[in-house]
């Protein structure tokens, strides 16, 4: 499922907007009830509230009286998850105005890039979409069904349907464990096994800056709360695009070269995964990155049907892939074994993240079978340069080169 906005061309007919109106208070409304009667899914909030709300609504489309419903159920889980992280928070509000609909309630005209939306029993709207060359790759290809349609006043987002290919078999595997400011690794095929890195060192930098800025931003502010809370959220959408482009670009030549190898993906499975708590918030705005990094790798290559495995990460830094040692604590740069066994920290986590897969059999149909002992030391494979990454291809990828140390 992916989803695709389109501008709207001119401005949004009065009776969508009334219509935007409506569902927005059809939301809140849901909301209040939810939280009263401690329910959040679709059909139980239909359940309680549909009555009452045909007699508020009645010329509303059924169909998207339903949708409100669960655009309000999702709102009130997250509000739960944040009432449970942070134990704070207001009774939840929608403020902007928008709806969502299912695809049986609209339709589409692919081909002119026009919507088609009931607003009540005999009464639709015409949305004309503005259709670019990006969009046209969507909207013409066939094998993509219609999802939801989410209207903004300004925008249209068309959620595109695919059936997930089927994953290919392996022919090799792309072990990565995944860092602060890179992901390190090993790529090996049948006998050889090559150090690989994508380097992200600005992700980082671009949080503590933001993240500096912020800390200016409410200190200067201080007497003037809201100003201060509007230029921080602000300051964060700004940060999140910027960090989630450069994801978006490592995520794409990290599975472009997975494509070309036929390689399984591993990855640590970070579900869990929390900081510690002494560490606090530091150490939390950095695992963002991370997760969503994964989180884009993941959605991605099940759209391009490459397979992904994801491997619990406990103790993949601390033991010898050789020997099967744990060692008691972490340790420098270089991960050093009695047994005689050297390796740089990262790129050991990932050959231990790879032998895990390797030994549950985890879609590796191929039969692949590693040696590390095999493993070359002396060359390194860069998936993602930043200086070089930073000029995107129009296709979205971009290939690798090999550096020999
Ligand atoms: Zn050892």
């Amino acid at each position: 499922m992916r989803g695709v906005a389109f501008r709207l061309r001119g401005e949004l007919p009065p009776e969508a907007k009334f219509l935007l109106e409506d569902f927005r208070l059809a939301v809140n409304n849901a909301v209040r009830a939810g939280l009263q009667a401690g329910v959040t899914s679709r059909n139980a909030l239909a359940k309680i509230a549909y009555k009452d709300f045909r007699k508020e609504h009645p010329r509303m489309y059924a169909q998207h009286l339903v949708s409100a419903f669960e655009v309000a159920g999702s709102v009130i889980k997250n509000y739960r998850r944040r009432i449970r992280r942070s134990g704070a928070g207001g009774v939840p509000y929608v403020r902007h105005l928008m709806m969502k609909t299912e695809n049986q309630a609209y339709k589409l005209d692919r081909k002119n890039g026009v919507v088609d939306l009931p607003i009540r029993a005999g009464r639709h709207v015409m949305l004309k979409l503005e259709v670019s060359k990006y969009h046209r790759r969507y909207l013409d290809d066939r094998s993509l069904t219609l999802g939801s349609l989410t209207l903004l006043p300004d925008r249209a987002i068309v959620a595109f349907r695919k059936n997930a290919p089927r994953p290919y078999v392996p022919e090799s595997a792309l072990s990565l464990d995944t860092n602060e400011g890179s992901l390190d690794g090993v790529f090996f095929k049948k006998d050889e096994a090559k150090a690989v890195t994508a380097d992200f060192p600005d992700v980082a930098i671009i949080q503590q800056r933001h993240h500096d800025r912020r800390r200016r931003l409410q200190k200067k502010k201080a007497h003037d709360r809201r100003t201060s809370r509007r230029l921080c959220r602000r300051e964060g959408a700004r940060e999140r695009h910027r960090i989630e482009h450069r994801l978006h670009q490592i995520a794409n030549s990290v599975l472009c070269f997975a494509e070309n190898n036929r390689s399984v993906v591993v990855i640590e499975d970070l579900r869990g995964f929390r900081p510690k708590r002494n560490k606090e918030l530091n150490r939390r705005l950095n695992l963002w990155p991370r997760k969503e990094l994964h989180r884009i790798i993941d959605y991605k290559a099940q759209w391009r049907g490459i397979p992904v495995v994801k491997i619990d990460p406990r103790y993949s830094s601390r033991t010898c892939p050789i020997c099967g040692r744990i060692q008691d604590s972490r340790m420098g740069a270089e991960f050093r074994c009695d047994c005689g066994w050297r390796l740089d920290r990262h790129t050991n986590a990932s050959l231990n993240l790879l032998q895990t897969a390797i030994s549950k059999g985890l879609e590796m149909a191929g039969g692949l079978r590693f040696n590390p002992g095999a493993f070359q030391h002396d060359v390194m494979m860069i998936l993602y340069d930043p200086v070089a990454g930073a000029r995107s291809e129009p296709n979205g990828t971009s290939c690798v080169g090999e550096v020999t140390s």
